[in-house]
């Protein structure tokens, strides 16, 4: 097959997706045909597959790179690896894959895209303006107001159009400013991306994933807080390799920090807490002595949840990891008599413990600021936690309180410190992972004082309780109220 293509089409962090709508585009191809051209044959007669997975920008896996490679002279799997690879280095953990780093629609520059360009920058979860052109990228067709998936051909009917049929760009200027040159603008971005390429270890030192963002909205990124100046990038690389000594210079004895610790992570649980009960939940108190004891009339089907209650409950169900409802409401987890590594929140137990095991390979680092450094951080990071699992929860509570069912909510996941030695400050970036549009008006259904007053002849049907009734020989009523609780637990 004899291709249009042109090398000066591909620019530097040039995303895939536009590289192969260029393509698509030059040699008329719809998207399907694009696939059955350029798509991996798993067999020898097999026609490449129209699926999500071989049809994934940020893999490529079902992309035929030999086939690829020949049309357009250049290898765009390894364009792409090393490009993202770029972009991520530092943040790169080993509990989170690319796509957390890879918003899921197409984000674009209209400047960028009136070239036929593209880029990974654009995607990029940290970048909300273009690095080119400093322009906020957009992320709806400006037609029909619907995202486009970053995903190979979908979401658009042909080459640099949406399926509702408007150009993202002028389409008459064909190929003409497709070789147009870009230069990143953004200083801190240019610096990130350099010292991404140096060194792969060198800025793992101090980010540590944790959370997500309660702050409104990200505004223009700044990479240079997450990098840290190179005389303490130093210092941490050579301590980092100290190994066993460096242990030794933190100078708390383990009991004491993991007491410290633990009373970090119940202070701050019942302080969020507090917060929860002044604020979103006051008014529905008696919403969740209903829910959590299970009261209703003997006989009656269960009243409809309140989704306050139900934001409320199971954030603490799942942070605490009670049983589901078989205790009512008794605080944070104890620390236990022994002192072994215990915090309140058993649901971020995993995260904590990987924080403060890396506070220990930085111990040297750590001193000079002291334990209190530490214990802020710790504070910071998981306030912020356990406020924005309620906020996934109160998300989730319409739909969930009027289906009676627990949806699948991902934890969330990272957050970021940088350090400057400097003015002696620690520097702290919160990175999105999930959007939290919070409705702000959930619907009680016991919105009015007398219907918020518990029946006195309404009674607890707990997994307890549910022991007598199984005795009581009421079958029906028991399967009832067997398969509600059921359908409110969490398969942990
Ligand atoms: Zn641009
Ligand atoms: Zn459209
Ligand atoms: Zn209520």
């Amino acid at each position: 097959m004899n291709v249009v293509w042109r090398k000066e089409w591909i620019h530097p962090f040039e995303s895939p997706w536009s590289i192969l709508e260029k393509f698509a585009f030059a040699n008329v191809l719809s998207h399907k045909e694009l696939v059955s051209v350029i798509g991996r044959r798993v067999g020898p007669n097999m026609t490449p597959s129209f699926t999500r997975s071989m049809r994934n920008l940020i893999t490529l896996q079902g992309v035929d790179s030999d086939a690829l490679s020949r049309f357009l002279n250049y290898n765009l799997h390894a364009h792409n690896n090393e490009y993202f690879d770029s972009l991520i280095r530092s943040v790169r953990t080993n509990c989170n894959y690319e796509q957390y780093w890879l918003k899921n629609n197409l984000h674009w520059c209209v400047e960028c895209m009136e070239v036929g360009h593209h880029s990974l920058c654009h995607q990029f979860l940290l970048i909300d303006y273009c690095p080119y052109h400093n322009k906020q990228l957009i992320n709806l067709c400006h037609n029909c107001k619907q995202p486009i998936p970053y995903l190979l051909g979908e979401g658009l009917s042909d080459a640099f159009t949406c399926k509702c049929g408007h150009p993202l760009l002028d389409l008459s200027t064909k190929w003409s400013r497709w070789s147009q040159r870009f230069k990143i603008q953004n200083k801190s971005l240019t610096k990130w991306i350099i010292n991404n390429t140096k060194n792969a270890d060198q800025t793992r030192g101090l980010h540590w994933r944790i959370i997500n963002d309660l702050s409104k909205r990200r505004v223009n990124f700044d990479f240079e807080q997450l990098l840290l100046p190179s005389e303490v990038e130093k210092q941490i690389r050579y301590e980092y390799y100290m190994g066993e000594e460096s242990i030794q210079s933190f100078d708390f004895n383990n009991t004491w920090i993991y007491k410290q610790i633990y009373d970090i992570t119940r202070d701050v649980f019942k302080s969020i807490d507090k917060y929860l009960r002044r604020t979103y939940i006051h008014k529905h108190k008696s919403c969740i002595k209903r829910l959590n004891c299970l009261l209703k009339e003997p006989g009656e089907p269960f009243p409809e949840i309140c989704p306050y209650a139900y934001a409320y409950v199971f954030w603490k169900q799942s942070l605490l990891k009670y049983p589901p409802f078989y205790e009512k409401f008794c605080g944070a987890r104890k620390m236990n008599a022994v002192y072994d590594f215990t915090i309140s929140t058993p649901l971020y137990e995993d995260v904590i413990r990987d924080l403060y095991d890396q506070t220990i390979i930085h111990s040297d680092y750590f001193r000079n600021y002291s334990f209190n450094a530490f214990r802020w951080m710790l504070a910071k990071s998981i306030g912020m936690m356990y406020l924005d699992w309620f906020y996934s929860w109160y998300d989730s509570a319409k739909h969930g309180a009027k289906g009676v069912y627990l949806p699948n909510i991902p934890e969330n996941l990272i957050v970021a410190f940088g350090f400057s030695t400097k003015n002696k400050k620690i520097h702290f970036r919160k990175i999105r992972i999930s959007e939290h549009k919070l409705e702000k008006d959930l619907i009680c259904p016991f919105n009015t004082k007398s219907k918020r007053k518990v029946s006195p002849s309404a009674c607890e049907h707990t997994p307890l309780a549910l022991t007598m009734l199984n005795r009581s020989n009421n079958t029906e009523q028991f399967k009832y109220v067997n398969d509600y609780i059921r359908r409110l637990s969490m398969t942990q």
